[in-house]
């Protein structure tokens, strides 16, 4: 049977940060990723102000910064009663006060090139898990889609929130509530149209939009289980509640079918333990995290990076009590910040979306809800939904062993 020291299952932001920082400690590491690349447009766009320091304190910005990507200084929304900014990440004390905003597969091809560098470090794509291999009470590797198995010393679920390593491992789960869903779906954008991301409140509708160059990427906010129905009618109905929000969209929606609209479900649970003996959760694999706010890659980065400064010494001494220990002692790091996330995330489907859903779709002409006013009058004030978008609670910070000066661009 084939041994690795790491087996980190997923190759999303959570693994390949993981299997990056692991490496560079000299930990034999091995990702494995079921799809052939990082190309699926199924993800956020979002890298955060503490993901851009990371990258930089890992050597990483002077390949990071020849990306194609867009800057967001700062987070405005749109209501019928006019346009506001909620949060300026300008005022965050940051080497990059920014949230960048490049399609996700190039943040991963990034990480997954430093990584190959790094003579420890194997990365397995079309390599899907489909199950844990346990023996006694410890689980000693996983099993593959070939019917193969990969022992390991420690397995790290970072499979995202359908993850089958975490069914697979019995750890007790908490579930919200969540009265939404997502429809995903892309729009042409124009030269002079609003750049970076916007969020388009009214008419009982939520819509976001990712400026991806030349189309948005859309989220638009919908009650649950409102899909079937929805479809069931003409896409007509979509590009009406699309248009009412957005007029200066005429012209741009003809081309627009319901095989172009994907359902996100949306979901937010979190597991009540992360870690068995051989085993640890992190990222959404740990802690669905709803696409509001942004901040899901965020956190599953932060967790990557402390459970690498945490396993890393047990990992290369191969005590496994102490992995297990360290195990233990990410989900105590980590709680913290989960726990406040996704109690934000809460609140704000059950009492900002889900009332706004309710609502009726005509236009209002209602001033804007006085945080928002108040935030306009004391601009100081949008330091605070900066800080919590950008940087988060608790960040993390490359561990020593993994920080290089800024490292050369290779060519792709
Ligand atoms: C439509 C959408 C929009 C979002 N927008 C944003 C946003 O703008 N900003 C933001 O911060 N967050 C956003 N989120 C949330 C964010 O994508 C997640 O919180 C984040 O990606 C979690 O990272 P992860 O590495 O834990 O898991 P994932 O990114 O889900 O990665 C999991 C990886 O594991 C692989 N995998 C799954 N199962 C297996 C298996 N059995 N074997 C091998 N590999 C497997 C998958 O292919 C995937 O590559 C969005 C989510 C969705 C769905």
């Amino acid at each position: 049977m084939e041994r690795t020291t790491c087996a980190v299952v997923g190759g999303g932001p959570a693994g390949m940060v993981l299997g990056l920082i692991l490496a560079r400690a000299g930990v034999e590491v091995t990702v494995l990723e079921k799809h052939g690349d990082f190309l699926r447009d199924f993800r956020g766009d979002t890298v955060h102000t503490s993901t851009l320091t990371l990258i930089d304190e890992l050597g990483l910005w002077p390949r990071f910064e020849r990306l194609p990507y867009r800057a967001l200084t700062r987070a405005r929304v749109r209501m019928d009663a006019g346009e506001a900014t909620i949060g300026d990440l300008s005022r965050l004390d940051a080497p990059h006060p920014m949230v960048a905003m490049t399609p996700q597969w190039h943040l991963l091809d990034l990480l997954a090139g430093a990584a190959r560098e790094e003579p420890t470090f194997t990365l397995r794509m079309h390599t899907e898990v489909t199950g844990l291999v346990r023996r006694d009470e410890r689980v000693t590797g996983v099993r593959l889609d070939d019917g193969s198995e990969l022992a390991a010393d420690l397995v790290v679920a970072c499979d995202g929130r359908d993850s089958r390593v975490r069914a697979d491992s019995g750890l007790p789960l908490h579930r919200y509530d969540v009265p939404i869903d997502v429809e995903w779906f892309r729009v042409p954008r124009q030269a002079d149209d609003p750049d970076g991301g916007l969020g388009r409140v009214g008419r009982g509708r939520f819509l976001v939009m990712l400026d991806r160059g030349d189309y948005f990427q859309c989220a638009l906010i919908v009650g649950k289980g409102t899909d079937a129905e929805l479809r069931a009618g003409p896409v007509q109905g979509l590009r009406d509640v699309l248009l009412g929000l957005n007029p200066w969209w005429e012209g741009r929606l003809g081309a627009l079918t319901w095989d172009d609209v994907k359902l996100l479900e949306v979901t937010l649970d979190r597991l009540r333990r992360w870690s068995a003996p051989g085993l640890l959760c992190i990222g959404d694999a740990a802690h669905a995290m709803s696409p509001v706010g942004g901040v899901g890659i965020n956190l599953a980065v932060q967790d990557a990076v402390a459970a690498a400064t945490r396993l890393a010494a047990p990992l290369l001494a191969g005590d496994a009590e102490a992995v297990d220990r360290a195990g233990r002692a990410v989900q105590r790091r980590r709680t913290v910040p989960t726990v406040v996330t996704q109690t934000a995330q809460d609140l704000a489907h059950r009492r900002v979306v889900a009332p706004m859903l309710a609502q009726g779709t005509e236009e209002t002409d209602e001033t804007l809800p006085w945080p928002v006013r108040v935030a306009q009058r004391f601009p100081a004030l949008q330091w605070v939904p900066a800080r919590a978008i950008g940087i988060g609670v608790l960040p993390e910070h490359a561990p020593d062993f993994a920080r290089r000066p800024p490292l050369p661009v290779v060519a792709s």
